[in-house]
């Protein structure tokens, strides 16, 4: 991916942190910073409660960030200079759910929840229109025009997250935060729901922030992906360099996590397996925030929080093991390994 690709959203040292009371702060997302190009997809991966989520959230305007920026087309979407310009972030930025029937009113029928954005946005102005757009996006997703006068409590998890998507594509959206879409799903039913998202993107010119913590899915359907842990970034790298020359420690150990379909490669297969829980966001460790799971820390990583640098052309890390002025304590102690092996 060449640097000359017009970035559309830009993220930038983004906080989110929620006051739990007068002592606790949770820091559900501590400082990222990346790029989103047009046309791309990210993917964005991370354990459960690493703030994946919450920044896909804190990005769509759900939640207000505590610091940081999010411009999206060079504009701030936190500091909406008007309501037109409101309306407009409203209207090309939509998300798609990890629990589609939670996300549909159980009320309303699936031609109204479709075009309740139309609606909104005033989109369309006859009903007739209104109804051919709804056929339309329902062939769209793969369902047909029957289906518009249900409601969701007939339909599959599949057919649900199928209306969903046809639902984020009624306002012609530019980019779209899908948090964790086929989690939910059969496993037959994920791909078909990734291939559905690939085919649009391509027919659509959309772009996805694509957030999982199944990071053997995100492979498949990733250009760049990021991991998170602990509210920080890890590592950003494109989806094959990443898998295969993980620079992180974590995304190393995640890596090593995801089972191969060969039975003979995967009986030789290393697994790194990481000691001990995800610490708490409320109190997380000094220094590098992996450093009480990293079967690489050094006395350093207790002192020094690690900068997030472009290591490799477009492959970012935060680790002191790719630092310079630190990684002379890492270099001895694996020379040292060296030297016993020779022995
Ligand atoms: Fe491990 Fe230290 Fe790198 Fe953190 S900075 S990932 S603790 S080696």
């Amino acid at each position: 991916m060449s640097n000359e690709r017009e970035k559309l959203l830009e993220i930038k040292d983004l906080k989110k942190h929620f006051k739990l009371d007068r002592k606790n702060v949770l820091k559900a997302v501590d400082g990222i910073t990346f790029d989103i190009y047009k046309g791309e997809t990210f993917g964005l991966v991370g354990e459960s409660g690493c703030g994946k989520s919450t920044a896909g959230r804190a990005i769509m305007r759900l939640y207000s960030a505590t610091e940081g920026k999010i411009e999206f087309g060079g504009e701030d979407v936190h500091q909406a200079k008007s309501k037109k310009m409101l309306k407009e972030f409203n209207r090309s930025m939509q998300m798609i759910f990890q629990d589609p029937y939670a996300s549909l009113n159980p009320r309303m029928t699936i031609k109204d929840i479709i075009a309740e954005g139309i609606d909104i946005h005033a989109l369309i102005q006859s009903p007739k229109e209104r109804t051919a757009r709804i056929n339309q996006l329902l062939e769209i997703v793969g369902l047909n025009k029957d289906h518009g006068n249900r409601y969701p409590h007939e339909f599959s998890g599949g057919q649900r997250q199928r209306i969903g998507i046809a639902r984020a594509l009624a306002v012609s959206p530019e980019f779209i935060v899908a948090d964790e879409p086929i989690s939910a799903l059969d496993v037959s039913i994920q791909a078909q729901v990734v291939n559905l998202l690939k085919r649009l993107q391509r027919e659509h010119g959309l772009t996805y922030l694509f957030i999982a913590h199944d990071l053997s899915m995100v492979k498949h359907i990733s250009d760049r992906v990021g991991v998170m842990y602990l509210g920080k970034m890890a590592e950003i790298a494109k989806s094959d360099e990443l898998y295969h020359e993980p620079l992180h420690p974590y995304t190393q150990a995640l890596i090593s996590a995801i089972p191969i379909a060969n039975p003979r490669i995967e009986r030789s297969r290393e697994r790194i397996i990481l000691e001990g829980d995800v610490p708490s966001p409320v109190n997380p460790p000094s220094g590098c925030s992996f450093r009480t799971r990293c079967p690489l820390a050094m006395d350093v990583c207790a002192k020094v929080e690690p900068t997030w640098q472009e290591y490799k052309e477009e492959h970012w890390v935060a680790c002191h093991v790719y630092d310079e002025n630190y990684n002379a304590e890492h270099k001895a102690r694996e020379n040292q390994k060296v030297e016993r092996i020779h022995v």
